[in-house]
């Protein structure tokens, strides 16, 4: 064990937060808290993965359940779909008479992707793998000084370099506790931080802006960040979600938009938007057709819909904010979506003497 290494896992055994996930190695357990942990908040979770388990205590119980009780348990804690497959996934497992140890036989699982299959046989097996979440990610990136927009398979590969091998349950724990504690999206605390002697973008401003989520700048655009149409896609969707008299905004390259996202045909509109804000950890509870309108474009216009959706319950995040309907008109909009915040003026005119839409300078 080198020193920075014994230096985190010693902050980590005097700060770690009891979360009930820790405690286990039964990798039901361990998969149903990651499939929970995929939209909401670790704090949030804790105590609605008791009562899950509560319901279902096991595999065998939860491969068993209809769909009737399984969403009766799953509600609040995102896409139903999630639920159905864990459950999927339990019947795999009894199906081939036990749990896959490896990361390859666990991403086999229904519903298993590279990052839970990571998990499972880290936390479950104790196979020497590297999780990394957004959380470890920044904390690698800022402490090594690493490019925040590398492909996730190197900084996959540079967290592995800086696994500790002898206990990788208590390491991966450690490393996205820094991150969630310490080492935070919005504020990186470094006075308290066992790497404050060893990181290499304490004190510099620049590094640590760029590094706030490192996983999410890796990903495509269309995930997070200001939409733009697909080559060919012709259309794009925007949902204009509410919750107590405040509308959601994303941070995107260019400032705060509405979180929308490029299709190709009008049929995707809503899945499109469902998937995109599932991913910003909501699940829709209603979506309502707002307004429609063609922006001009080189080759045929490009159609621009936009959709006053609910959800089931607000997301959060570092990169989402609720603005009141004048805060949000007055930010700088671009010039494409002019029509939308008119519209939206129009729509609150009662409620607020508001300004005409500012233009973002192009
Ligand atoms: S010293 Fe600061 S920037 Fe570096 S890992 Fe610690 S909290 Fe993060």
């Amino acid at each position: 064990m080198d020193e920075a290494q014994a230096l985190l896992l010693a902050w980590y055994a005097e700060h770690a937060r009891p979360l009930p996930w820790r405690g286990t190695r039964d990798p039901y357990r361990i998969l149903v808290s990651e499939v929970m942990l995929q939209q909401t908040q670790a704090a949030r979770v804790a105590d609605r993965y008791l009562r899950f388990l509560a319901v279902f205590p096991d595999a065998a119980a939860l491969a068993e359940a209809d769909d009737e009780r399984l969403h009766r348990a799953w509600k609040g804690l995102g896409y139903p779909s999630r639920a159905e497959r864990l459950r999927a996934a339990c019947r795999a497992v009894l199906a081939a008479g036990g749990w896959p140890t490896s990361v390859e036989g666990l991403q086999a699982l229904p519903g298993v992707g590279p990052y839970t299959a990571r998990a499972l046989a880290a936390f479950a097996f104790a196979q020497p793998v590297a999780v990394l979440d957004t959380n470890a990610a920044r904390v690698l990136c800022r402490r090594d000084g690493l490019d925040p927009r590398l492909p996730r398979a190197q900084l996959q590969e540079r967290a592995e370099r800086a696994l500790y091998r002898a206990d990788p349950i208590a390491w991966n724990n450690a490393v996205m506790e820094l991150g969630a504690l310490v080492c935070t999206a919005q504020a990186a605390r470094c006075a308290l931080c066992p790497w404050r002697l060893h990181c290499r973008s304490r004190g510099d401003d620049r590094r640590l802006a760029i590094t706030r989520s490192p996983l999410r700048a890796a990903s495509p655009r269309h995930e997070y960040g200001a939409p733009r149409a697909p080559r060919g896609a012709g259309r794009l969707v925007w949902a204009l979600v509410h919750d107590g008299g405040r509308y959601l905004a994303w941070s995107a390259a260019d400032g705060w938009v509405l979180p929308g996202i490029g299709v190709r045909r009008a049929s995707d509109e809503r899945p499109a938007l469902a998937a995109l804000l599932a991913a910003l950890g909501g699940e829709v509870l209603a979506a309502r057709f707002l307004h429609g309108w063609y922006e001009p474009a080189a080759g045929p216009p490009l159609r621009h819909s936009c959709y006053r959706v609910r959800l089931f319950a607000p997301p959060a995040g570092s990169a989402l904010r609720w603005w009141r309907p004048a805060e949000l008109l007055a930010l700088p909009w671009p010039p494409a979506l002019l029509p939308l915040a008119e519209r939206l003026r129009r729509y609150h005119r009662r409620e607020a003497r508001l300004p005409p839409p500012a233009a973002a300078l192009s």
